[in-house]
């Protein structure tokens, strides 16, 4: 079972945010690793109480805690919730319990005493490119090759140890703390944490090593994505110097306008204008979807306002959920200019009884149609 928050640091379930602090000020000093090296309890009491520490500190993670107890932070996505607080996380606190005489070593990335530090892998920088895509790219997905210019490591640099850092990548300083005489390390600056500098490189190079190149990216783009999103392709940015990761490609999508589907989320809609004949006699048309032109029928005696449902003929939804709906909205359209003849035959129908509006129950008015589409 694990061991109760307020236990770890010695405190009553009452204890104001102060005397929090104080506590874990207290262990912090009593079990800091540099106070005791090579002690692995010491270590896991400094870790027990950095982790206390982190949810007593916090007024709504405490008030979780005191409600659920330790099974406010189980389970959900992370797994285990806290516990897996690392060195870097917990020194992270320092800042905020020591206040600034702490920082003078420029932040606390690591420590000496054999933990925590290490080489930091330098990443290269990422690169932005903006993609536009037809709405029928977007509705099925697409695979773009995209020709990007990239910073990639020049061939025949060679590289050699820092001689600032000696390869470790930080520096190390030792100072004069409230814990008593305090290693800080931070990262090396002449290399930038990664041990290596350039020893030899090709002229054309800069002073990284890196040339730039055109490449060409395949970019893989899911069926739904919207304008504004962003997509990330990992590693296809500019390549780091010496042993670093290079950065990340991030592509940022626009949508391109389609002459006659508008989108509405993973449903489109097309405007489908008959005449005034077609709407009396019936008829068959050709219209666009986006996986190429189909032909619908248009039933004898048709509303003007009439919603015809195309299921599956929209958008492939980006997170997997099916497609959406093509929807089809008919227009009547009327004739205006009339010569003699055709006036003279809507003038004689005008009393006729078969053309006067007689709305059946199926014949939904436009706006009641509309609510049913969105309930
Ligand atoms: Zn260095």
């Amino acid at each position: 079972m694990k061991e109760d928050y307020y236990d770890i640091l010695g405190i009553s379930k009452g204890a104001s945010t102060a005397e929090i602090k104080k506590a874990y000020r207290k262990m912090a000093i009593k079990y800091h690793p540099d106070k005791n090296p090579g002690d692995a309890e010491a270590e896991e009491k400094f870790k027990k109480s950095a982790e206390a520490y982190e949810v007593l500190s916090n007024e709504d993670k405490r008030a979780r805690y005191d409600r659920f107890g330790h099974q406010a932070f189980e389970g959900g996505g992370g797994g285990g919730g806290f516990g897996g607080m690392d060195m870097d996380d917990i020194f992270s606190q320092f800042g905020d319990i020591f206040g600034g005489g702490f920082s003078g070593g420029g932040g606390f990335s690591g420590f000496g005493g054999g933990f925590g530090g290490g080489q930091r892998r330098a990443k290269g920088s990422n690169l932005r490119i903006r993609v536009s895509l037809t709405l029928e790219e977007i509705a099925n997905g697409a695979e773009k090759k995209i020709k990007v210019k990239r910073k990639v490591q020049a061939p025949g640099t060679t590289y050699k140890t820092c001689t600032t850092c000696k390869g470790t990548g930080q520096v190390t300083r030792v100072t004069n703390t409230i814990l008593g005489r305090m290693q800080t390390a931070s990262p090396c600056t002449a290399c930038s944490g990664s041990g290596q500098i350039i020893d030899q490189k090709p002229p054309e190079a800069d002073a990284h090593g890196l040339v730039q190149k055109e490449e060409t990216v395949s970019i893989k783009i899911p069926s739904g994505v919207e304008d504004g999103m962003q997509l990330k392709v990992a590693g296809k940015g500019n390549d780091a110097p010496g042993n670093g990761v290079p950065g990340d490609l991030l592509v940022a999508i626009e949508e391109k306008e389609h002459h006659s589907l508008q989108r509405e989320g993973d449903n489109l809609h097309y405007d489908l204008y008959i005449s005034l004949s077609e709407a009396v006699l019936g008829s068959s048309r050709e219209i666009d979807t986006v996986t190429g032109k189909v032909r619908i029928k248009v039933e004898e005696g048709v509303q003007s306002g009439k919603i015809l449902r195309l299921r599956g003929k929209g958008i492939g939804n980006l997170n997997g959920y099916g497609k959406g709906d093509l929807l089809v909205h008919v227009n009547v359209w009327t004739p205006k200019n009339l010569n003699n003849e055709q006036r003279d035959f809507f003038e004689r129908m005008a009393e006729d009884e078969n053309f006067q509006p007689n709305p059946e129950k199926s014949d939904k008015s436009f706006f009641e149609k509309v609510k049913d589409m969105f309930s």
